[in-house]
Formats: structure tokens, C-alpha cells, sequence
């Protein structure tokens, strides 16, 4: 794990814990999240380190990171992404008529298409 010591935004020194979450997904650890005093972006800290992130995904497992429609779940994983991906469009599209976006975790890249 590697402990952050400045917001990776505004590279402020001092933060509050916000939360504490568990990974229900695979690995059962609680990780915590920090909210900048400055800038209020929210982060893991400390975080895994870059060597040890596949080991918190199982890609078998992982709907985000598959098309494939095989199975019930699948399908309707499928099927609700498609609708949230198009309620997303709408709502974007409302607010700005041009820009770039920025779609961090974005599993297949499906929305970013
Ligand atoms: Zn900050």
C-alpha cells in the first residue's frame, strides 16, 4: 500500500478520512477515503499500489469488463448498462454542446464510444 501525503489535485497537505468502504467485489479489505481540506476531492489512501491492482479484479468475474451476453446476469448487466449509458448521453449532452470527457473506470469504454 502506499500512503498519500498531498492531494493529488492541489497537492494540499491536509486531509479528513471521509469513509471507510469494503470491497464486497473479491477481496473483503476496508479501504479508506480521504477528503481534501482544500480542494474536497476524494481519494483512496492509502491505495494499492500499481503492481498489486489486477489482484482486485477477477476478469471472470467482472461484468464491467466484458460485452459478452452469455448467461442471465450477463444479459441483463448488458441491458442495463445500454440504459444508463443513454440516460448519461441525454444528461451530458443537456449541459454542454462541446468539450472533452474524462471517464475514469470506464470498464469497457462503452460510454466513452
Ligand atoms: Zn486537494
Amino acid at each position: 500500500m502506499e500512503k498519500l501525503k498531498e492531494c493529488i489535485i492541489c497537492n494540499h497537505k491536509y486531509f479528513n478520512k471521509f469513509i471507510d468502504c469494503k470491497d464486497y467485489f473479491l477481496s473483503e479489505e476496508v479501504f479508506s477515503i480521504c477528503e481534501c481540506r482544500n480542494c474536497g476531492f476524494k481519494f483512496t489512501n492509502p491505495r494499492p499500489l500499481p503492481d498489486n491492482l489486477p489482484g482486485y479484479y477477477d476478469p471472470n468475474e467482472y461484468l464491467s469488463y466484458t460485452n459478452s451476453k452469455k448467461g442471465f446476469l450477463s444479459s441483463i448487466y448488458q441491458l442495463v448498462k445500454n440504459i444508463t449509458i443513454r440516460r448519461k448521453y441525454l444528461a451530458i449532452n443537456k449541459l454542454f454542446s462541446t468539450g472533452t470527457i474524462l471517464d475514469i473506470g470506464c470498464g469497457t469504454g462503452d460510454f466513452l464510444n
